[in-house]
């Protein structure tokens, strides 16, 4: 073997017991290229194998927890499709269930009936009884010789991996092995000065305990050390970052509050500014007279009232002599905020456009060439204001909603078109726990609109079961008697799923009967129908021609109708938690009393019930984002938020805030004494950064 200079950059294909076939899979299934890639592969929990439960102590709050028993029986259940295979695990207490959905073949050859086998796993509430989904198994003499260690690392695998005799046990094996080859080649990454300040233990001694801790105290302390590693690293990227924008770029200088401000804040406010909105536009005109470029993140829980805030950071702009746009997710949205804008201006020589994918050829034309020539204020617009071919005379800012549905390359590419970048707000209404904040956005600066208009009341939240249809049909009709209109929501979780597409027509038809003309006017929107027939559709229902709207999960962002003050979810069970909290943020509006009705089967998940559980208790968009990330884990954010920035390996962001934040100002203090790091007791940091980032995320595309 070739002696590299780094020793953890050695290909993983040559550690001992590793080779050629399942280097190949520990690269595709699990990114572990290297040495190093292994090093870092750390456990995902520990098993104390000196405990066992017994089966009659699982109860509902019971998690991940070790049995020991015999196999009764093994069985494959169900149409070939939709296979499960079920087997029957008895200890001194009691018997229980273990199931399997996927890799039923290999799993079913695994197992032997009538032998002794220690199992892990969670255990699910389901038919009224409790089952272990997929456990982890292994033969009880297996398990007693592997008892070398009280606490046993775990670590993940996949169907793939495991068929190379990768699973817990084989990476143990090869992690012996590493071990073995880069003890003595572990050097320190941190600074002295670090490591004493905060008591951390050396990283030699981190990365062995990682994998093969002696007892849970040690094991605390190493973790806490890669935390606090990893987390560091992370906030001197970003603080790197902001220092840069801070310090090189330049940004356009909004001198003046003038007549456009003026006269829209003293003759066109629509109601009293909140405190809160007050306080925000203020942190805006702060940051956009300082000549430097503004990247503010606004957050704000749905309803909270940010398309006022970043109209009046707009005019702001005008004032100033410049353009500004405004970006929305989808073209309903777009079209939507453009109405609202539109009338909020009324009377006011400002000259607002809409822009979107469905703007004809000859109307895009002459729109681009007013652009051009300055003559349009306000562009309001999807994607399609980010296309090349779109010139502004002069941008000074741009509004981003709903960040979430935008990428990050997409918004790089607004400010690339300019030397001197625009001002960039960007705003959500997907609450982020101040953790995630500073670990996403660490680089921006955050803003928070944590206090909706008055006179809104809280949106009642009810559970219902199916069965219970007709009492919840009897009290929409109360409603709509009322005057009110109403939501009915179906989940869509692949928009090519005719499953899903049957859902919804079945709703429509039974609601439909249960609903029928001329007492009643339906509208249904789904993502198969032209957007022009959806756009009819919804136009209906924003008119109020329409009572109920049937639809699937297109209204889930920024669409206003104060009059509805139902949202009835259908399936709620299946729909995630902010997804919920977004859907009921679209009742409650007007001034009437709202209310979000979620209905389900009486079969769930635990975490299904959770969910709606967390919905009925509680309105506040921040609490349930601390609970959404509890319940999914920081392992299931990079799926779902933006990809590849968080790629955590080992710190959580919402149970190591207090890390996070020691992280934070180290890396601040650092910045602020060597922000080149260039001095001699800093270099152990430098390198590692550089090395860091030369095989990860490009950081510059995050701003
Ligand atoms: P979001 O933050 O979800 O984008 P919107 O900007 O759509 O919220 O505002 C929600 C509703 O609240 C709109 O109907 C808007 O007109 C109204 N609104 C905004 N600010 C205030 C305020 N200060 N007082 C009363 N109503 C307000
Ligand atoms: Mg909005």
């Amino acid at each position: 073997m070739a002696r590299s200079t780094d020793i953890l950059e050695t290909p993983i294909e040559y550690l001992k017991g590793v080779g050629p076939a399942r280097a190949e899979v520990l690269q595709k299934e699990a990114g572990i290229y290297t040495f190093y890639h292994l090093l870092y592969y750390f456990p995902f929990r520990y098993v104390d194998r000196s405990r066992f439960y017994n089966v009659t102590e699982i109860n509902d709050d019971s998690t991940w927890i070790q049995l020991k028993g015999k196999l009764l029986s093994l069985q494959k259940i169900g149409k070939p499709r939709s296979q499960r295979l079920s087997a029957y695990l008895k200890d001194d207490s009691g018997i229980i269930e273990l199931v399997w959905f996927k890799g039923i073949k290999w799993i079913e050859k695994s197992l032997e009936i009538n032998k002794d086998y220690v199992v892990f796993g969670k255990p699910n509430y389901f038919n009224h009884k409790f089952n272990i989904p997929h456990p982890e198994m292994e033969t009880l003499e297996d398990a007693s010789t592997a008892i070398v260690e009280k606490l046993q690392p775990f670590y993940s695998s996949t169907e793939k991996l495991k068929a190379r005799g990768l699973d817990s046990k084989g990476f143990r094996k090869i992690m012996k092995n590493l071990m073995v080859q880069v003890e003595g080649h572990l050097p320190e990454t941190l600074s002295v000065e670090i490591i004493s300040n905060l008591k951390l233990i050396p990283r030699r001694e981190a990365l062995i305990s990682i994998h093969f801790p002696p007892d849970n105290k040690i094991l605390d302390r190493a973790k806490a050390r890669l935390k606090f590693e990893e987390l560091f690293f992370i906030q001197l990227n970003l603080l790197k970052l902001k220092l840069l924008r801070l310090e090189k770029v330049k940004g356009h200088f909004f001198k003046n509050v003038g007549n456009y401000f003026n006269d829209f804040y003293h003759n066109n406010l629509p109601f009293e500014l909140t405190d809160a909105q007050k306080r925000v536009v203020k942190e805006i005109r702060q940051d956009t007279g300082t000549g430097k470029q503004m990247n503010r993140l606004l957050q704000g829980d749905v309803g909270s009232g940010k398309t006022l805030v970043a109209l009046m950071s707009m005019l702001i702009a005008l004032d100033n002599g410049f353009q500004t746009a405004l970006m929305a997710p989808t073209e309903i949205l777009a079209q939507q905020h453009y109405k609202t804008i539109m009338k909020m201006l009324d009377g006011l020589d400002i000259q607002v456009a809409l822009l979107t994918g469905s703007t004809k050829t000859k109307q895009r034309q002459a729109l681009l060439k007013l652009l051009g020539g300055g003559d349009i204020h306000i562009l309001i617009g999807t994607h399609a204001l980010i296309e090349d071919t779109v010139q502004f005379s002069n941008l000074g800012l741009v509004v981003i909603d709903e960040q979430h549905r935008f990428g990050v390359a997409q918004r790089a590419r607004l400010w690339e078109k300019n030397t001197i970048p625009p001002h960039v707000l960007v705003m959500t209404a997907t609450p982020i726990p101040r953790t995630l904040a500073m670990t996403f956005y660490g680089d921006l600066d955050v803003s928070v609109i944590d206090e909706l208009p008055p006179g809104r009341k809280p949106v009642k939240t009810a559970h219902y079961y199916d069965k219970d249809r007709l009492k919840v049909f009897g009290f929409l009709k109360k409603q709509i008697a009322e005057g009110r209109q109403v939501y009915v929501v179906y989940p869509l979780i692949n928009e090519s799923e005719k499953l899903d597409l049957k859902d919804l027509q079945d709703g429509y038809d039974s609601i439909s009967r249960s609903f029928p003309l001329p007492d009643y006017a339906i509208s249904i929107v789904h993502g198969k129908m032209k957007s022009k027939d959806k756009e009819f559709e919804m136009q209906r229902f924003v008119k109020g021609e329409t009572d109920i709207m049937v639809s699937t999960t297109v209204i889930e962002v920024g669409v206003d109708v104060p009059n509805a003050s139902v949202m009835v979810i259908e399936n709620a069970e299946r729909f995630g938690l902010s997804q919920l909290h977004q859907l009921r943020g679209r009742v409650g509006r007007g001034a009437d009393q709202s209310f979000c009705i979620l209905m389900s089967k009486v079969q769930m998940t635990n975490d299904g019930r959770q969910r709606i559980k967390t919905m009925v208790n509680t309105t506040d968009g921040f609490e349930i984002a601390e609970a959404d990330l509890k319940l999914r884990g920081p392992g299931d954010l990079h799926g779902t938020q933006q990809s590849g920035i968080l790629d955590l390996k080992i710190a959580d962001i919402v149970k190591d805030e207090k890390i996070l934040r020691y992280a934070r100002s180290a890396a601040i203090q650092l910045l602020e004494y060597d922000p080149e790091l260039l001095s001699e007791k800093n270099q152990a940091i430098a390198k590692h950064l550089k090395q860091i980032n030369s095989s990860k995320t490009n950081w510059s595309l995050i701003s």
